[in-house]
């Protein structure tokens, strides 16, 4: 499998612009899936999957002979973000964005797709995954327990998140901790509404809301890095209607929930809960977890492969001294048995952040990492070294 020409890259360039015209968010990518499949389809996938696990697409590349199985994945999704900027392929849909570069990650999968289509690896099987709802933690769980899942069960699993802050094209390695388990806490608090002229008739929660405000963001604990890092971040407050005459009978409070090891997690959720227990009185209790995230735990072998490749290509690389703060459901492939590991690829140091309303994938990156995605694929599935 070769490099592609600059008109690839160019045809793939314009296509990552159309994408980033009409952004899905999660759960909702059936139009974007509905492409990715046509495109898959022309680009002669051996085998296709659609609607896994939601609107997720998979493409299998079969090799001649037998071999192993290296999954590729990236994400369908955009973000419930209003995007500010003056592109001229900025998004059309209202209050959505892909501002978090699954459009960039997308058109990198399929650059791999044109190199497999010019030519099939020797033995084993490439699955190119466009996963959904990677923002909600929601897609990699439900794609594994997809009932076709067995089909397609890989042994190695890669996916790269370009990271703004870090010098352009750089490849960033991580092997161990690289991504940190994350839940959102919905805490509803229900006492009893009471005239505002005699609320010691009812039973508020404002007391309990207000000792919780405090009191969970001291659950942070350590620095990242640390095995005990523990995080603890208010999201959301809202306390009765927003009237005069009326003591309340309802709050809540949302919180992010942030660890570096899922065992570490369990422990931050029993410490949450006993706190809300402690401060609710006699109110009634109601708590409901969103957006799981487990840890990303990066597979040696995995991370060595690419290490290996970079090198290869004369790529830039280097140890992440530090997991990343900033959740990924990737680590569900790692959890599910493959070797895998998730590239952290600078995106230019002064590079807008992820989720910020002037963000945009950097379109430099696409030559770069093609190629390193190549490389990995040719790596495992590649010619036996005699
Ligand atoms: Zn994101
Ligand atoms: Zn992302």
């Amino acid at each position: 499998m070769h490099a592609l020409s600059p008109d690839r890259i160019a045809e793939l360039t314009s296509l990552r612009h159309d994408l980033h015209r009409h952004p899905e968010i999660s759960g909702e990518e059936r139009a974007t899936a509905e492409r990715i499949a046509r495109h898959l389809t022309a680009l002669g996938a051996d085998r296709l999957w659609r609607d896994l696990g939601g609107h997720g697409v998979a493409a299998e590349f079969t090799g001649a002979g037998d071999g192993p199985t290296v999954l590729l994945r990236c994400e369908l999704d955009g973000l419930p973000i209003r995007e500010i900027s003056d592109l001229p392929y900025k998004s059309e849909v209202a209050g959505k964005g892909h501002l978090c570069g699954h459009d960039g990650h997308m058109v990198s999968l399929l650059g791999v797709a044109q190199a497999l289509k010019a030519q099939r690896p020797p033995r084993g099987r490439v699955i190119l995954l466009f996963q959904p709802a990677e923002e909600t933690g929601a897609g990699a769980k439900a794609v594994i327990d997809d009932p076709r899942w067995p089909e397609i069960r890989p042994d190695y699993a890669f996916a790269y998140h370009n990271v703004p802050g870090r010098p352009l094209g750089e490849v960033g390695l991580r092997s161990g901790p690289g991504n940190c388990a994350s839940r959102g806490m919905q805490i509803l608090l229900e006492g009893k509404s009471s005239h505002a002229a005699a609320p010691e008739d009812g039973l508020s929660p404002a007391n309990a809301m207000a000792e919780l405000m405090r009191a969970l963001p001291d659950l942070a604990h350590g620095r990242i890095g640390e095995p005990d890092f523990a995080l603890s971040t208010l999201t959301h407050a809202k306390l009765g209607a927003p009237t005069f005459g009326i003591s309340p009978a309802d709050g809540e409070l949302r919180v992010t929930l942030r660890t570096m090891t899922n065992m570490r997690m369990d422990a931050l959720m029993e410490e949450a809960l006993a706190l809300v227990r402690s401060h609710a009185g006699a109110l009634r209790v109601d708590i409901h977890w969103h957006d799981v995230f487990r840890a990303v735990i990066n597979d040696p072998d995995a991370t060595a492969i690419a290490r290996q490749v970079a090198e290869n290509l004369r790529q830039h690389s280097r140890d992440m001294p530090l997991p990343m703060r900033w959740s990924e459901d990737f680590g569900r492939f790692g959890d599910d048995g493959a070797k895998a590991t998730l590239l952290y690829i600078g995106s230019g140091e002064d590079h807008p952040q992820l989720h910020n309303p002037d963000y945009d994938f950097p379109d430099a990156l696409l030559p770069g990492v093609i190629d390193l995605l190549i490389g990995i694929v040719q790596e495992i599935v590649g010619p036996t070294p005699a």
